[in-house]
């Protein structure tokens, strides 16, 4: 079995030669280590190894990595799981990022509930990209508004979009980093306030290397660095 160590170096070799293919630099991508399901232990081994991203999708699970690992302290923790608007709490204290803003309530708590000593929490708003009922996110019609809405909140600072695209792939149309990309250039051209917009945060274990080809500036990668999730 590959260590944990071995296959850090094995994904950055996969988006180092994806970020070759598309003519961009390998450090304009980050590699987001997704750790849930994973004990701490798993963490503290990838950290050990430079790892210093990482991204959980359960609270209270996340809150009992972090407690163990606080000594750690220059991990940035990033949230990427759905977020009710009642749990914003600790998410606004502990956390550096939020990929899955999916309505204005939940920012706009953060926004609030963000400790006036810490910078401002990164967010990005989750974008239903393949627009099916079932999932999670924001339909791409809506993004506009709600972007708009959360660049006025003072203690946030909203960064780009993220998505989970649907793994079948739909021949008819582009694929859903194209449109992800293309709907945050459009963002960008809209409004001033979201010409500064810089991230794209798409890619997994199974499709990293198509995203960093397609503008991903953040790749979120469980099981190839950790493995199966038990
Ligand atoms: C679990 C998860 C990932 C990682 O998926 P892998 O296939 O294990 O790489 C990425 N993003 C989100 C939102 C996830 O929930």
């Amino acid at each position: 079995m590959p260590t944990i160590a071995e296959n850090l170096t094995l994904v950055h070799r996969q988006i180092a030669s994806a970020a070759r293919d598309a003519g961009r630099k390998a450090d304009d991508i980050r590699l987001l280590a997704v750790s849930k399901g994973q004990p701490a232990e798993k963490l503290r081994i990838a950290y050990e190894a430079g790892q210093r991203d990482f991204g959980e999708n359960y609270l209270q699970e996340a809150m009992d990595k972090i407690a163990t690992l606080s000594r750690l302290d220059d991990i940035q923790w990033h949230f990427i799981g759905p977020l009710q608007s009642n749990k914003t709490k600790p998410v606004a204290s502990h956390f550096h990022w939020v990929h899955s803003i999916d309505r204005l309530k939940v920012a706009r708590r953060l926004s609030e509930q963000r400790p006036a000593a810490l910078p401002a929490l990164n967010l990005c708003i989750q974008v239903n990209i393949d627009n099916e009922t079932s999932k999670a996110g924001v339909a791409p019609k809506d993004v506009l508004p709600l972007a708009l809405d959360m660049a006025e909140l003072h203690n946030v600072r909203l960064r780009g979009l993220m998505a989970i695209p649907d793994p079948s792939p739909d021949t008819e149309r582009p694929s859903p980093f194209t449109r992800l990309a293309r709907l945050l250039e459009s963002l960008r051209r809209a409004d001033p306030r979201l010409a500064g917009l810089d991230t794209l945060s798409m890619g997994m274990s199974a499709d990293l290397a198509e995203a960093v080809r397609e503008g991903a500036t953040i790749v979120r990668v469980g099981t190839a660095i950790f493995g199966k999730r038990t």
